[in-house]
């Protein structure tokens, strides 16, 4: 991670994040420190407090680890609130880099969307995250803040979590930061971390079909979600062109390793997009890929996003979830969250992005920016 850059101007040196490290990794860090005091400051951590609330710790020690650490890198910069009850939430990390994650209320608990790049190399052609490439992997401490930081703001502490439910379906591709999302499981699910159980937590991939069978062998048990977006090749690499590398044949061989090795049913998410791949070819092709193993379709209205491309009616998504239904497919439309506050993949990120650049420019040249009656709603 690269340092701050402080308002005079400075680059300070980067502070490494303490969030996720393990007992023995903090000792490390603390060798005069008494053996508790290593546990103490990991479980200060994943319970959202920062190093000057760390209040047990001797204050001499909270200012020598100040020097060097920070306990969570995500920082909340805005909420944004949908009348549907979601929250948007922008987070900023150490390098000025901003993400994004949804904070979804149900009646079963709380679900929280996380990012696990920032942009995403695989461009797909409906989603925002991809439009401007991958600007880097999130390290798994940056995952991790996202969770930590919406659980005490939403005021979750670690044995009673505002945060119930995970999915990894924000910004980026979650097998293509392999490793730091590994570690996030891990971190997440651990007894003395968030102790999250597996089966609260999805991840969804665009389909790499080796990453997705590398991690079916990885003994973990999270959902598998995975983006079929079509049945037809020709029509997913023009959706998707990581299907020229992982073609359907592919996608759906690894899917069904994936309910082998670890018994869970896999989900295909399937975003549905007016003329495109809505017809009943498509419905009679998903029942073919789907047959012979336990598979649920997530059928999404397409969110345009910016594109031309055309978001079916509420009434055309259920004709289609019951034209499959009726051939003993099962599938439902999945509820959108979060319309009105740009809940799509990476779309909050990239606006506000860039208008911080033009802000950024603006006071370049001297004017004084007044935020009063800009358009941040925030809660
Ligand atoms: N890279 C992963 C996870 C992030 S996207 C993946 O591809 O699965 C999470 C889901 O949202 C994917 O199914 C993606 O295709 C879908 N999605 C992205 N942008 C969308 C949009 N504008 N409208 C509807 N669904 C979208």
């Amino acid at each position: 991670m690269k340092g701050d850059v402080t308002a005079s101007g400075v680059r300070e040196k980067a502070k490494s994040p303490l969030l996720g490290l393990g007992e023995r990794e903090i000792a490390s860090l603390i060798p005069s420190a008494p053996s508790y005091t290593a546990r103490q400051i990991r479980a200060f951590c994943f319970a959202g407090r920062d190093i000057d609330g760390m209040t047990s710790l001797s204050k001499a020690l909270r200012a020598s680890l100040k020097e060097d650490y920070v306990a969570n890198p995500v920082s909340v910069m805005r909420v944004y609130a949908s009348r549907d009850g979601s929250k948007k939430y922008l987070f900023s990390l150490p390098d000025g880099n901003l993400i994004e994650g949804v904070f979804m209320p149900h009646d079963y608990g709380n679900t929280l969307c996380v990012s696990t790049q920032i942009g995403c190399r695989m461009h797909c052609a409906f989603c925002a995250s991809g439009a401007d490439g991958l600007v880097r992997d999130l390290h798994f401490s940056e995952i991790l803040g996202q969770v930590v930081a919406v659980n005490a703001a939403e005021g979750g502490s670690v044995k009673e979590r505002a945060v119930t439910n995970i999915v990894l379906m924000g910004s980026g591709e979650p097998l293509d930061n392999y490793d730091n999302v590994m570690r996030f499981l891990d971190e997440v699910t651990a007894a003395d971390g968030l102790n999250v159980s597996e089966r609260n937590i999805s991840l969804s991939t665009s389909g790499l079909a080796d990453k997705m069978k590398r991690f079916a062998d990885s003994g973990r048990k999270v959902t598998l979600s995975v983006s079929l977006h079509s049945p037809f090749d020709e029509e997913r690499s023009k959706l998707m062109p990581v299907n020229r590398r992982y073609n359907i044949a592919a996608v759906t061989d690894a899917a069904r390793y994936y309910f082998k090795r670890t018994g869970r049913r896999v989900i295909f998410e399937y975003t549905l997009i007016a003329g495109v791949n809505d017809s009943d070819a498509c419905a009679e092709k998903l029942k073919e890929l789907t047959k012979g193993f336990p598979a649920h379709i997530n059928l999404i209205r397409l969110n345009p996003a910016g594109t031309s491309l055309k978001r079916p009616t509420a009434d055309a998504a259920k004709e289609f979830m019951l034209k499959l239904n009726a051939m003993g497919v099962s599938a439902t439309v999945r509820h959108s969250f979060g319309e009105d506050i740009e809940g799509a993949c990476g779309q909050l990120r990239r606006r506000v992005s860039a208008e911080l650049a033009a802000e950024d420019k603006e006071s370049a040249r001297g004017r004084t920016e007044d935020r009063k009656g800009s358009k941040f709603t925030t809660a």
